[in-house]
């Protein structure tokens, strides 16, 4: 079962399923202004924000006529991730094309966006042989080990990402 922020799906929809029409309507309308924009990290709009985009993301997941669910989920949490880095992480650190040293570092990921990823890669020999390797090779390696050495992502290709609009959402906060 999916879990977002800490509640399970059913838990979320059970629990929206008990409110009132007309406030969960009102509710619904109110997110329509903050979906779609960046997050708000700092001031007095922050609980707001994350709610309404946590809300939009149950709603895609939970749209079981919908396909590929969990697909428009994860590039619902990438868009959101690159318009909130544009907005704030851009302006702090000097990220361009051809530096890759966070691609050398520990990335941790989710399903979705592995699944994602995945398909972003399936038919390019070269990257999938590298990816083959590089889970040989780590499944080999103790955990902590794993977690410290800095392994080259598999995905890299001439020091950028060859599959960068399908990246995780931890890559796209480093450009
Ligand atoms: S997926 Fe792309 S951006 Fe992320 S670590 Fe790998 S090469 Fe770098």
């Amino acid at each position: 079962m999916h879990r977002i922020a800490g509640i399970g799906l059913n838990r979320y929809a059970a629990a929206m399923e008990r409110l009132d029409v007309s406030i969960r309507r009102q509710i619904l309308k109110d997110d329509e202004s903050i979906v779609g924009q960046p997050l708000e990290l700092f001031g007095a709009g922050i609980g707001r924000s994350v709610q309404a985009n946590t809300r939009h993301l149950a709603l895609i997941l939970l749209d079981s006529e919908a396909k590929e669910r969990a697909s428009r989920a994860a590039a619902y949490i990438e868009n959101l991730a690159d318009i909130s880095s544009e907005k704030y992480v851009t302006a702090l650190v000097a990220c361009a094309k051809g530096c890759s040293h966070c691609c050398t570092t520990y990335v941790s990921t989710t399903l979705p966006e592995i699944f994602r990823l995945a398909q972003a890669i399936r038919g390019n020999a070269p990257t999938t042989a590298r990816v083959q390797s590089a889970a040989a090779r780590s499944r080999a390696m103790p955990q902590l080990q794993r977690e410290v050495d800095r392994v080259v992502c598999p995905i890299l290709e001439n020091h950028a990402c060859s599959a960068y609009l399908n990246r995780p959402v931890v890559c796209r906060a480093a450009q």
